[in-house]
């Protein structure tokens, strides 16, 4: 249960115990039930912690989980996190762990490196003709209710700048904002609420924490790749997409410049309302449209200067539109 490591150490222990018992003489009758899954100190990979073992029997929860630089923070059971890291590389970032209920830990892993193969943008269909995309198994069932942290925000812009700008990408795919002449038939709601002193649940590494119930945009030190990180975090719905219980968003203000004016002089600063609108695009639900789709507001690359993703492709729509 704990992975190539795991039953060594633990017939180890057992060995070390029955020795032990035997050189003190004790009787030890019946052998006591050696632990079914003895982790690590300190972060675990997914093979520590493999589909089909206990967050109970290894005492998981709350433990750090990583998949090839991404991570999170194993949830509750009953509970899938997931993490979707915007890059400027094109490389994907990003797994799902699930804990069912009676603590069975399942994964589901973005397609990694297709993006090793992306065309430059001039080869990639046209956002109106490109029909891609992938969705991540969650959607909003009801209304998306969303904070902002009272911390700097990207493009230090002011809390009413920075709640204008998110408000505006959230918009864009509740109402299916595109240039393509889609109709909008997209359900999706969201609202602001207030500012917050409580932060977005990603750490310094971009890896999901512990979840606290608010849906918190907002910015910060998340390592060295990502532009932007989403976390989100769902339960089962019988028959249907898992239900979103709290998406939150941190803009990696430490390592990379934005603006909201992108236009004249930018030169390398990332536009933060189409980061913002791309990470909009994961809390409802979807994924990343994949390589030779870099058209597409949900590619998973954001270029410096473009405000292309502020508005959505065919496929973004599409995606949308499966959902809700
Ligand atoms: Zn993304």
């Amino acid at each position: 249960m704990a992975g190539r490591r795991g039953p060594g150490l633990v017939g180890r222990v057992v060995t070390a115990f029955l020795v032990a018992a035997a050189l003190s003489g004790v009787c030890v009758g019946e052998a006591p039930r050696p632990p079914a899954c003895a982790l690590a100190r300190g972060e675990l990979t997914v093979d520590d912690l493999p589909a089909g073992s206990s967050v109970f029997d290894c005492l998981a929860v709350g433990r750090v989980v990583t998949h090839e630089g991404a991570g999170v923070a194993v949830p509750e059971p009953g509970t899938t996190v997931s993490v979707d890291a915007l890059t400027v590389d094109g490389s994907a970032h990003g797994f799902t762990l699930t804990v069912a209920a009676d603590g069975t830990v399942s994964y589901a892993y973005e397609a990694a490196r297709t993006q090793a193969a992306a065309r430059a943008r001039a080869d990639a269909p046209a956002p109106c003709v490109d029909s891609a995309y992938s969705t991540e198994g969650r959607k909003e069932y009801d209304t998306y209710e969303w904070f902002i942290g009272d911390g700097p925000l990207p493009g230090r812009l002011s809390h009413a700048e920075g709640r204008q700008a998110f408000e505006d990408a959230i918009a864009t795919i509740t109402t299916s904002r595109n240039d393509c002449g889609y109709d909008d038939r997209v359900t999706a709601k969201a609202r602001f609420l207030s500012a917050t002193g409580n932060e977005a649940g990603i750490d310094r590494e971009g890896r999901c924490t512990r979840r606290d119930g608010l849906s918190v945009w907002d910015a910060g030190d998340i390592g060295g790749e990502a532009v932007a990180t989403t976390c989100s975090w769902s339960r089962p719905v019988p028959g249907g997409p898992e239900e979103l219980l709290e998406a939150d968003v941190r803009f990696n203000t430490r390592g990379f410049p934005f603006t909201d004016r992108p236009a004249g002089a930018c030169t390398h600063a990332y536009d933060i309302r189409s980061v913002a609108t791309h990470e909009a695009g994961h809390v409802f639900g979807l994924g990343h449209s994949g390589a030779g789709h870099e058209n597409l507001t949900m590619y998973a690359n954001s270029f410096a200067c473009s405000t292309d993703a502020r508005t959505l492709g065919k496929g973004d729509v599409l995606g949308l539109r499966s959902l809700y």
